[in-house]
This record gives structure tokens, C-alpha cells and sequence, in this order.
């Protein structure tokens, strides 16, 4: 790896930050200081936003067939460093190689080719009467993207926004920045025109605010949580800049009387694990009939106890650690809290067997949780399920929609429409039923608090253009 960082990416060019300040990436796994990038500042956005508008109007007017080239030339440079990029993330945020090979870089490649496709296509345009209605790219973007899945996040606004015509500005995470500066370095060698996109990493306070409120931003597309997004929303509304906000959820897997049960089990098991449950869409509650629930907490704790926590590069490791010591205090204070709550400790827990160094947390599962209880309303982001009994699918219902969130869920039944008339009522922005596989080219976003706007696919580029009407 070509360590450290020491340069932002500006205007087609690695390039000197404006300060000599640098932030220190950390291994999760042996608490070590891995790399430094710089820590950008508000000059330093100013510097982006000006290469991205100037970049802006000559971009915008590449054709569908240039910009699906350009993008495809991108796909080979990054799936060329597919593997330094799975390292990177492993080292950087502690996934499982494995899991880190097969999602965290795998997904993004998907994403990307779709939006090769995609970009290749001029987006629909329709008569309406005396009416011409035509699409037209937003502008610059400035796009601001979380630690947990630091490529697929960048890629899912990065893809799209270039494929629609938009010129950006990215800030990843400050926790997890190398696996950007790994995809620049695919950036730089596919040969975008100078200022279509621009890498400015920092904090959140700093260079995350000056993108957010900076003037000539036309529209701000975030992901991470529900107070940040928040505050970007106050600093966009003060200009009327377009936002596109992906939050966070407490997801529910709703498990009905005449469900698979072991599979829904082990399905719902992984899901809520998945990258030590640092997911957003991740199903957080496991809401079980009441006639199969011991079978299910039998099966939910042998599930949870298979799960192997240790170094994210030894092969049969399925949990790495927390990606901080401060995420890995707020977990462990959740589950000491549910456990004063009432919820009944199944698997896991405070005093389970962990690796000396490293921000690990147990594999936990919580039974009898409260759905009203913090850990049944909150969002934990760590490796803890909460196990809730319910007498019929009505009350399923209810408790999948007793949270602020709405971003994804689950329904399992051996009656496909049963499932599909629960799922109908379930709010949120996704519900799978059955285990169904992930789909790339499907609409992704939430529902109350969990977000405005979609990512992915077709609905993904849409969020990028603007609509014209032009009368004749
Ligand atoms: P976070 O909100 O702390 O940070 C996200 C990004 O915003 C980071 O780049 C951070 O530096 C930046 N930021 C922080 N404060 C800022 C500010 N005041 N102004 C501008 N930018 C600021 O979130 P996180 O801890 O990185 O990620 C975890 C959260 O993200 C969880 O709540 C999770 O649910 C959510 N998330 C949601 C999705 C989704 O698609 N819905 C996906 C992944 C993560």
C-alpha cells in the first residue's frame, strides 16, 4: 500500500492540502496507527468546489456514450485493485477479508457496472401537450460518506452522480479514508477530465460543514446518521440546495408462524452480523410468533455462538472488531443497558471470551426485549440482536413500525402472499421476503427518519437530474 497519504485530489491532480495537519487511520483489529491522510479545511473544499464548477458545463455535455466509456474504464482500473481494496478495508474498518472481498468491494463493482450501463442511456425525456420535458444534471455535488462500508457508500453517490452529468466533491469517512484514496488512484488512471471529481478528506465539522454549506454545492448527497443528517439538511436549507439523505434503521425481521425456521434463523443471524453489525439496513429485531419462539431462541443462540470473533485476515474469522474504541463503549452500553431493562441475555454479553487487543465486541443476543426499551428503538451499530415475541401478525406489524427509522426489513412465511401483505404494510423504504437476494438495480433508501431520496439503479440517477419543461 502506498502509505502514507499526504495529498488531496484536485482538479485532475494529486495536490499539496492547504495545511500541514494530518488525521491517523487506526487498525481496529490491534489498535495500532496504520496511516495519516490530511486533515482538509474549508480553503481546501473551496479549492474542489471551484475545480467542480468549472469542470461542471463541459462534463454535463459529454455524451450518454463518453461518460458509460468513462465509467467503464474506471471499473477496470478499480477491478484491477480489487484485492489491495479488500486489504484496505479489512485493515482499515477490521471486516473479514472474505466478507470484505465478496461485499465491500464486490457490491461496489456491481454498482459501478450498472451505472456503465445506465450512463450509456440518455435519460428519458416526454412530450406533455405543448410540453418538451427534458433532464438535465443537478450540477456539483458534494458527497459526504460513512466508515462501514467505505467503497460501496462512495460508489452508490459517486457512480450515479457521474453517469447523470454531475461534476463532485467526495469527503469520506475520517475513520476509514484509504479505501478512497485507493479508488482516486483508479480515478486518476481512467482519465476523467480534470475537475469531474475531487477528493477532499477531513473531518466532519470541518471540511463536512464547508461542503455542506458551501454556495456553489447544488446539491449534497449523504450518508451516515440521523443527527448528522440533520445538521446538513439546516445548512443546505439556508440556500435551498438540493439534499439526498441515506440514515439510519432498526430493521426488522419478522419471522410468521408457518416460516422456515432454522433458515430464517440462520439467514436473520447473518444479516444482523454482517460486518459486526455496523449495517445500516441490518435486521436489528427479530420479531418471532410466540408458538415457534423457544424453538427460535434455541436456534438464534447455537447460531450466534458459531460465530468466531478474531483477526479480520484469519480465514474462519466471521466477526472482526468495531471499527473505534468510542463505537465499541457505545455497543457495550447498550447491551448493559438492555440487560438492566429486562431483556434476557441468550448469547454473548458482557462477559464473554474476546481477543486482548481490539475494538471487539461479543456476538450478543437479547431475548424478551421490550419494544418499547432503548434497545428496541435505538440504533446500536454493533454485533446485538434483540429477540421480541408477538402473538399475531397484526402485532408483528406493529412492532416492525413502532421506530422513527424505516429503511429495510424482513418477512418469512411459507405463504409467499401472506408475506407480501405484511411486507406491504411494513414502512420502510425495503423488505425482503424469504431470503430474497440483494438486487443492485432496486431503489435503496428510507422511509420517517431514516432518510429523503433513493440510491441505486435508475432511481439512483434521477436523484442527480434536475426536469425541464420547455414550451413550443
Ligand atoms: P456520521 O454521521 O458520524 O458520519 C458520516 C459522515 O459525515 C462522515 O464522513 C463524517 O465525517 C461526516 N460528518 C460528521 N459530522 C458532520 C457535520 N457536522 N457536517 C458534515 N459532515 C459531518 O456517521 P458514521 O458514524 O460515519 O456512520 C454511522 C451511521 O451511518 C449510522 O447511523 C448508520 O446507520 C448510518 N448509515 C446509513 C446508511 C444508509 O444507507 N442509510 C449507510 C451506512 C451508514
Amino acid at each position: 500500500m502506498d502509505l502514507p497519504r499526504t495529498d488531496i485530489y484536485l482538479d485532475g491532480a494529486w495536490a499539496a492540502p492547504s495545511c500541514g495537519q494530518t488525521i491517523a487511520v487506526h487498525n481496529p483489529a490491534t489498535e495500532e496507527v496504520l496511516a495519516s491522510v490530511p486533515a482538509g479545511t474549508a480553503a481546501d473544499v473551496d479549492r474542489a468546489v471551484t475545480a467542480a464548477r468549472a469542470a461542471f458545463p463541459g462534463w454535463a455535455d459529454t455524451t450518454p456514450a463518453q461518460r458509460s466509456a468513462t465509467l467503464d474504464r474506471l471499473h477496470t482500473a478499480l477491478a484491477a485493485r480489487a484485492a489491495i481494496a479488500a486489504e484496505t478495508v479489512a485493515l482499515e474498518l477490521g471486516t473479514p477479508l472474505k466478507v470484505a472481498t465478496r461485499v465491500q468491494v464486490g457490491l461496489p463493482l456491481t454498482v459501478l457496472r450498472s451505472y456503465v450501463e445506465l450512463a450509456a442511456r440518455p435519460p428519458a425525456e416526454e412530450t406533455i401537450g405543448n410540453s418538451l420535458v427534458v433532464r438535465e444534471p443537478v450540477g456539483v455535488v458534494g458527497a459526504i460518506t460513512p466508515w462501514n462500508y467505505p467503497l460501496h457508500q462512495v460508489m452508490a453517490k459517486l457512480a450515479p452522480a457521474l453517469a447523470a452529468g454531475c461534476t463532485v466533491v467526495l469527503k469520506p469517512s475520517e475513520l476509514t479514508p484509504l479505501t478512497a484514496y485507493l479508488l482516486f488512484d483508479a480515478i486518476h488512471e481512467a482519465g476523467f477530465p480534470p475537475g469531474v471529481v475531487n477528493l477532499v478528506p477531513g473531518t466532519g465539522v470541518e471540511v463536512g460543514e464547508a461542503i455542506a454549506a458551501h454556495p456553489d454545492v447544488d446539491m449534497v448527497s449523504f450518508t451516515g446518521s440521523t443527527a448528522t443528517g440533520r445538521r446538513i439538511s439546516h445548512l443546505a436549507a439556508d440556500r435551498i440546495a438540493r439534499v439526498a439523505l441515506e440514515l439510519g434503521g432498526k430493521s426488522a425481521n419478522v419471522i410468521l408462524d408457518d416460516a422456515d425456521l432454522p433458515t430464517a434463523v440462520k439467514v436473520g443471524v447473518g444479516n444482523a452480523f454482517l460486518n459486526s453489525g455496523q449495517t445500516c439496513t441490518a435486521w436489528t429485531r427479530m420479531v418471532v410468533h410466540r408458538d415457534r419462539y423457544d424453538e427460535a431462541l434455541n436456534l438464534v443462540a447455537k447460531a450466534a455462538d458459531g460465530y468466531r470473533t478474531g483477526d479480520p485476515f484469519t480465514p474462519d474469522t466471521r466477526l472482526g472488531p468495531l471499527v473505534s474504541a468510542a463505537q465499541r463503549d457505545r455497543v457495550t452500553g447498550h447491551v448493559t443497558r438492555a440487560l438492566t431493562d429486562g431483556g434476557r441475555l441468550i448469547a454473548g454479553g458482557p462477559d464473554a471470551v474476546l481477543p486482548e487487543r481490539g475494538w471487539f465486541v461479543a456476538p450478543t443476543v437479547i431475548a424478551d426485549v421490550d419494544p418499547g426499551s432503548a434497545l428496541a428503538q435505538e440504533e446500536v451499530f454493533g454485533p446485538v440482536l434483540a429477540v421480541i415475541p408477538v402473538d399475531d401478525d397484526e402485532a408483528a406489524v406493529a412492532v416492525a413500525n413502532d421506530s422513527r427509522y424505516g429503511l429495510a426489513g424482513a418477512v418469512w412465511s411459507a405463504d409467499e402472499q401472506r408475506a407480501v401483505r405484511v411486507a406491504r404494510r411494513i414502512r420502510t423504504g425495503a423488505v425482503d421476503i424469504n431470503g430474497a437476494p440483494f438486487n443492485p438495480l432496486a431503489p435503496f433508501g428510507g422511509y420517517k427518519q431514516s432518510g429523503l431520496g433513493r440510491e441505486l439503479g435508475r432511481y439512483g440517477l434521477d436523484e442527480f437530474l434536475q426536469t425541464k419543461a420547455i414550451q413550443r
